[in-house]
């Protein structure tokens, strides 16, 4: 039998009504509890490594689950993390590049309504969740949602209070499960054969700067002193404005003085950026020769900007591990 590592960290599917509203309160054997399916095909042990509202997650977090996974690795088959909805893909997507080529699956999950409810879909996340970890060809880092397996770099929640609350973008689901049937669509077996790298540092100071019609570049120069990377939100394909005083060209000119990276994104979730399209991107991404996130996620440009700059500064390397393909993240370039 599989023997799985359950890591309960809280979030809604963990929580309970207080007279402030829900918060976690319900442990990892609790949560076990709820889906006693789960014991006739694999063991589950459970730690809590922290118990929150995933509002209160950040890279201090994604490197405490980096290090339970990397302290259990060669215990367990494969591990669930019960996890809150809200920045869950920044989670999956941050350990995605923490723990790389993973041969054993690290599974996201997490509910749109607590578990002790009499309906909810936290019950069906979790037990599909241990099913998934329990299969022989599952791999890496994925979220287990609402019957899709995700790319734990392609996921981002795009509803608020519906169960299906998080769609892979520009990439298709890597499996589908429907009741104990799991469908594969991706094939990476392949990427098994690799050896697991984990990684222990992660640099938060990325500051996403989101564009809208006016936006100055004035207030980039300020954001020096505190931040070493930057990624804009453009418009569209990757338009950059220039109204002519205050330019976003000006401000970029600094950070270039200060050889620190700027990355372009796109405000748009669906289909990615391609600066080269018209003149408003050309112009600025050939002026200083920006990596641009093309297909990627947000939350993927994000913790893989924090990610390289904890490996290095160099803009050349940074470029080359900013377009390496790593968890799928990335199909364009
Ligand atoms: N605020 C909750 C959290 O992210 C939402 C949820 O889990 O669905 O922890």
């Amino acid at each position: 039998m599989k023997k799985i590592l359950l890591i309960a960290t809280g979030g809604t599917i963990a929580s309970r009504y207080t007279e402030n509203g829900l918060s976690p309160q319900i442990s990892g054997e609790e949560l076990l509890s709820f889906v006693p399916e789960g014991g006739e095909f694999c063991k589950t042990d459970v730690i809590s490594p922290f118990s929150l509202d995933s509002t209160n997650v950040q890279s201090a977090q994604w490197l405490a689950l980096e290090k339970a996974i990397e302290d259990h690795y060669d215990s367990y088959d494969g591990f669930v993390i019960c996890h809150g909805t809200d920045t869950l893909a920044y989670t999956a997507a941050a350990l995605s590049y923490l723990i790389q080529n993973s041969r054993k699956p690290i599974i996201l999950t997490g509910a749109q309504r607590p578990i002790d409810l009499p309906v909810t879909d936290a019950r069906t996340n979790l037990l599909d969740s241990l099913r998934f970890a329990a299969q022989d060809r599952a791999h890496g880092v994925c979220i287990v949602f609402s019957g899709q397996v995700i790319a734990g770099t392609r996921a981002k929640k795009e509803r608020t209070q519906s169960y299906n609350a998080f769609a892979s973008i520009n990439y298709p689901p890597i499996a589908v499960i429907q009741q104990k049937r799991i469908i594969f669509y991706i094939d990476d077996g392949d990427l098994k054969a690799g050896n697991t790298l984990f990684y222990h540092d992660m640099d938060p100071r990325v500051f996403l700067y989101k564009l809208i019609p006016g936006s100055s570049g004035e207030v980039l120069k300020h954001l020096l002193p505190d931040y070493d990377a930057l990624i804009i939100e453009s418009f569209g394909v990757g338009g950059i404005p220039d109204y002519g005083e205050n330019s976003i060209a000006g401000g970029l000119k600094e950070w270039r003085k200060a050889g620190k990276p700027v990355i372009m994104a796109t405000q748009v979730t669906n289909e990615g950026s391609d600066m080269s399209v018209y003149q408003v991107g050309q112009t600025i991404k050939d002026a200083f020769d920006l990596p641009e996130s093309f297909d990627m996620t947000l939350e993927s440009t994000v913790t893989k900007t924090m990610w390289i700059l904890s490996q290095t500064r160099d803009p050349a390397e940074f470029k080359r591990l900013f377009y390496r393909t790593v968890n799928h993240d990335i199909l364009f370039r």
